[in-house]
């Protein structure tokens, strides 16, 4: 589960070998403490993709079903809130 072969194949990359933060933190993406998954969404409230993100494939997978949690319990955001001026 390590991503070493990018290593040397694009050298102007500055991103290191994992910049996925669950991986860093050792931690699962979960709906219940849905403000950690608030960077991960768009302005537009959209799931931004792991390109994007720095999340891996494993857990940007975990990570859109628990925005999709959260999403359905109202915890976060289906689309962008209207601001009423
Ligand atoms: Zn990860």
């Amino acid at each position: 589960m390590e991503a070493k072969s990018f290593e040397k194949a694009n050298p102007k990359s500055q991103k290191s070998v994992n910049t996925c933060p669950f991986c860093k933190k050792n931690t699962q993406p979960d709906y219940k403490d849905y403000k950690n998954l608030l960077p991960f969404i768009s302005d537009r409230a959209r799931i931004l993709g792991g390109a994007r993100t720095g999340v891996c494939a494993r857990h940007q997978r975990l990570l859109a079903r628990e925005i999709k949690r959260a999403r359905h319990l109202g915890l976060l955001p289906f689309v962008p809130k209207i601001l009423k001026s």
